[in-house]
């Protein structure tokens, strides 16, 4: 009678099988379990790769760009052109994790195939002014994505045994920022500060080597284009006996932002439309605008980067200098506004203070002057609350900051 129980799922016979586990009003034999088992298994899988990584979670890029829109103020054409690059970066990811999902069917796996279209990393690269926001608008990106975000300072980097920092430190800065979770770190964003920095020194080739500009360009290739990449977990210099991790930088976005500075001769050389100074600022401001959003990469190639480089940045963008009008909007508009956050810390001591519009104004003039667009809207303002905050036990409960205490704290009375 015992030889005669079979399978209730194959039809196998119990002398053809090692287990028969026996239910309600059948059995299964250990076959049928494994078989069940990777199904469930791949199933589950696949749906929590899906949960972190839903259709639904890629925002569409106006999506995107309203985000970007409550913490930059300005720069519309690099908010819409990188909200589109971000978009079409996440959706290259996804496309790559069905395929892992998937690759258990043969027939399906081969159906993939057939409909798999590489689609290149969009890696970005943003030209503007200090102070434009180009690390705020990176940083953004990773807040708006819950993704992980380390910024690399390009000037640090040198080639392989030279003084200096390995290119592939900048890894070991994300892997830190989620404490060695590589999984998570190979989804992130690399913001590499000061590229421009590392431009080849002059355009014929030297005698001596060139290890801080095209040594190290040359090093950035791998990285960039992704590959897997023995990242030293402590940063830099690698030490024979330090135990390398292995990341994978395929699904890295990484984002580039330089100053450029005198692109913008290269630029209106190119064109040969409009000669730069004799002109004056308002109008060169103009222009350097215009010149700026003709950028092509063989300008680059001119400032000094090599065409490998170039290529692994297919998105290039520009941000535009920032005018009195929209320094005064960084001051007071997005959501953790300079302002704002001053009055929160008054606010915390119960202390309610408000600034006149010609008190901003005088702000502004200031920081307009300095030059490091708004990062210099930071100084003036330390110069202005500190002693308030210092005596904090001294402020009255109402502190109105008008124009003659911003000249008086500036010195200019
Ligand atoms: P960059 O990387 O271009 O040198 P940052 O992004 O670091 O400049 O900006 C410096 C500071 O100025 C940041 O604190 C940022 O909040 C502010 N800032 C710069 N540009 C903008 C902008 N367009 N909108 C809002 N804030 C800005």
């Amino acid at each position: 009678m015992e030889d005669l129980l079979i399978c209730n799922f194959c039809g196998r016979k119990k002398n053809e099988i090692t287990f028969l586990i026996s239910g309600i009003s059948g059995h299964i034999c250990n076959f049928c379990i494994e078989k069940t088992y990777s199904i469930i298994h791949r199933k589950f899988l696949e749906k929590k790769i899906q949960n972190n990584f839903t259709k639904k979670q890629i925002n569409k890029p106006k999506e995107i760009k309203s985000f970007l829109d409550k913490y930059i103020i300005g720069q519309n054409d690099a908010k819409k052109i990188v909200s589109v690059a971000v978009y079409n970066h996440y959706k290259r990811i996804l496309q790559n994790y069905s395929d892992i999902v998937d690759n258990n069917s043969k027939e399906e796996n081969q159906k993939k195939k057939n409909e798999y279209i590489e689609i290149e990393k969009s890696n970005i690269l943003l030209i503007g002014n200090t102070g434009t926001g180009k690390t705020l608008l990176a940083k953004s990106i990773s807040k708006f994505l819950k993704v992980p975000f380390a910024i690399a300072d390009a000037t640090t980097l040198t080639e392989a045994g030279y003084v200096g920092e390995d290119v592939e430190s900048i890894l070991t800065r994300l892997l830190q920022s989620v404490n060695y979770d590589v999984n998570s770190a190979e989804k992130g964003i690399i913001f590499l500060d000061e590229i421009d920095k590392i431009s080849r020194k002059s355009n014929s080739p030297s005698i001596t080597r060139d290890v801080s500009g095209e040594g190290v360009q040359q090093a950035l290739l791998k990285i960039l284009e992704g590959s897997i990449i023995n990242v030293p977990p402590q940063g830099g210099r690698k030490h024979p006996d330090q135990k390398m991790i292995q990341m994978n930088t395929e699904n890295i976005l990484f984002i580039a932002g330089g100053t450029f500075d005198g692109i913008e001769k290269i630029i209106s050389d190119r064109i040969r439309k409009i000669p730069i100074g004799f002109i004056n600022k308002e109008k060169k401001e103009k222009n350097n605008n215009f010149l700026l959003k003709n950028i092509i990469s063989t300008d680059l190639k001119k400032f000094g980067l090599i065409p490998e480089i170039i290529g692994r940045f297919p998105i290039i963008t520009y941000l535009n200098p920032l005018d009195k009008n929209m320094l005064k909007k960084i001051l007071l508009e997005p959501e953790n506004a300079l302002i704002k956050q001053y009055q929160k810390l008054f606010d915390m001591d119960n202390i309610s203070m408000s600034i006149t519009d010609e008190a901003l104004d005088v702000i502004i003039n200031n920081t307009f002057q300095i030059g490091l667009g708004a990062r210099g809207l930071r100084t003036i303002c330390e110069k202005i609350f500190m002693d308030y905050i210092y005596n904090i036990e001294n402020v009255h409960s109402v502190l109105k900051i008008d124009k003659e205490t911003v000249l008086n704290k500036l010195n200019y009375s």
